[in-house]
């Protein structure tokens, strides 16, 4: 009896593919469990292992290795800037599967500042409030991942309404109106309320604007070096007409 090509475990009977399907093109063999790994990494190579080197192999199960420890990084960075929110209800979300799509979902430098749970749509799932939208995630037994984006500049205003236990969430977008339901009575208010903070807040001045006062003060520069007989009269004026074309 051989060893498993990839993992060395001992080759038995009860571990080796039926039909040679465990077989990669130099001979060599894989165990059940190696063969169940890539079968779900890719099962094209899986059906036709044949087709394949030890290595081909090898690189595959070693960049989803790398894969996996990037995304539970990122995990844990993300359940840490959960934690440091002091929601109240915290340690419920940590038990919801939506928690373990985030990396995969928030964009880099994407920042969570608030969660809930709801229902949306049917669906039983976690609004997330970041630095840059609202985004629902429903991570369903049938349906599989539905992900809804509300980004901020789209939302025309958000309330609560709140019942004798839970509350709802309304999110007003040009023409829509988005609920998310069955929400713990008291975080829909609060939730609501931070989110229509957040959007009362000015927006970071637009770059054309913040140049303003820079080309002023430029100007002001380019008449001491005039006045202090460093620029000519022409060149001051060739100056002056550039900068003041950008305002
Ligand atoms: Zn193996």
């Amino acid at each position: 009896m051989n060893n498993c090509s990839v993992c060395s475990v001992k080759l038995k009977f009860i571990n080796t593919p039926t039909f040679g399907a465990g077989k990669l093109n130099d001979g060599s063999v894989i165990c059940t469990s190696c063969y169940k790994k890539i079968n779900k990494i890719n099962p094209s190579i899986a059906f036709k292992l044949k087709k394949h080197s030890l290595t081909d192999i090898q690189n595959l199960l070693q960049e989803k290795e790398e894969t996996d420890s990037t995304k539970n990084e990122k995990l844990n960075e993300i359940k840490a800037e959960i934690k440091s929110l002091n929601l109240s209800n915290v340690s419920t979300f940590f038990g919801r599967k939506e928690i373990n799509e985030l990396p995969q979902i928030l964009a880099e430098n994407e920042k969570i500042d608030h969660i809930i749970q709801g229902t949306y749509n049917n669906g039983n799932g976690i609004l997330v409030s970041t630095n840059r939208r609202l985004v629902f995630i429903d991570k369903g037994m049938i349906y599989g991942l539905k992900v809804e984006d509300f980004p901020l500049e789209k939302i025309s205003s958000i309330q609560y309404e709140t019942g004798l236990i839970l509350g709802k969430v309304k999110i007003h977008t040009s023409g829509n109106i988005a609920s998310i339901d069955n929400v713990e009575k008291a975080s829909s208010r609060i939730f609501a309320e931070f989110v229509r903070d957040k959007l009362s807040k000015p927006k970071e001045p637009i770059a054309q604007n913040s140049q303003e006062p820079n080309v002023l003060e430029q100007l002001e520069k380019l008449g001491k070096l005039k006045d202090s007989g460093i620029l000519t009269e022409t060149e001051f004026s060739e100056q002056k007409a550039k900068l003041l074309e950008k305002l």
